[in-house]
């Protein structure tokens, strides 16, 4: 289980996250929604490692992640797909998703394996340069990469911007298929209709701030939600 408690991230005097709390249990899929700035891209970067928080605690299974490194936290279990995807450019589909289990190279051909089952798109591209791929197989090929690393506990940030409505319907299948293999799943979303039609559960963010909480069905039925992200 994920437990974020009074988190604060500050980026010099601003203010990013202002208190946040919540709790993601093994199993779940869980939402975080917001308008641009909310700070939900600020609490992924923080659980992974990238950012420290300047106040409050983040737990998983008992360890406190803030005295991690990124690689560590890695190592417990949790893997990031970063926003806007990263994929190393000039390297091969097989290539990058090599990078994904560089803690772990002894499983490293078997799990390869298992990711191209998984993804068989990125197993017919796997000899051809990242650059080349559309925008929504390099999605796959960041989330492939992170599947690389055997998660137990995958962290999505903002897995369907981009990409063309068929794309988009292709990634939350995929998140959905993945959840269904025992991987928990923390995603954020500007597109939160279809975010909360996959959560269990889901949180409302403003301004570096929880506004709001439930299940997944339970804010898609709010009128505040439905009138702020969901076009009325
Ligand atoms: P988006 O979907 O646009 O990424 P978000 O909800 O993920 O939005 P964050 O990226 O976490 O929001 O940003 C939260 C706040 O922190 C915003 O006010 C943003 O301008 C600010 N911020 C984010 N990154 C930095 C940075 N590197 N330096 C200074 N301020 C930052």
């Amino acid at each position: 289980m994920l437990k974020v408690a009074g988190l604060k991230v500050n980026y010099g005097a601003i203010q990013a996250v202002q208190g946040v709390d919540f709790t993601v249990n093994d199993g779940e899929i869980v939402t975080l929604i917001g308008a641009n700035g909310a700070g939900k891209s600020t609490i992924l970067k923080t659980i992974s490692g990238l950012l420290r928080p300047s106040a409050g605690t983040i737990t998983y299974n008992d360890q406190n992640l803030a005295k991690l490194s990124p690689s560590k936290i890695v190592a417990a279990g949790i893997a990031q797909v970063p926003e806007g995807r990263h994929v190393f450019e000039g390297l091969t589909v097989a290539e990058n998703l090599r990078m994904g289990a560089y803690l772990s190279p002894k499983t490293r051909d078997e799990q390869l394996k298992s990711v191209y089952e998984q993804f068989p798109v990125l197993k017919e591209r796997r000899s051809q340069d990242a650059a080349t791929l559309s925008g929504g197989e390099q999605q796959m090929l960041a989330m492939g990469r992170a599947m690389m690393a055997k998660p137990k506990l995958l962290l999505l940030d903002e897995p369907s911007m981009g990409l063309a409505p068929i794309y988009i319907n292709k990634i939350f299948d995929i998140i959905k298929r993945i959840h269904a293999q025992g991987v928990t799943v923390l995603l954020i979303e500007q597109n939160a209709a279809q975010a909360l039609q996959v959560a269990d559960r889901g949180y409302v963010l403003a301004s570096g701030q929880v506004k709001m909480s439930g299940t997944g069905q339970a804010l898609l039925a709010n009128d505040d939600v439905r009138a702020a992200y969901l076009g009325g």
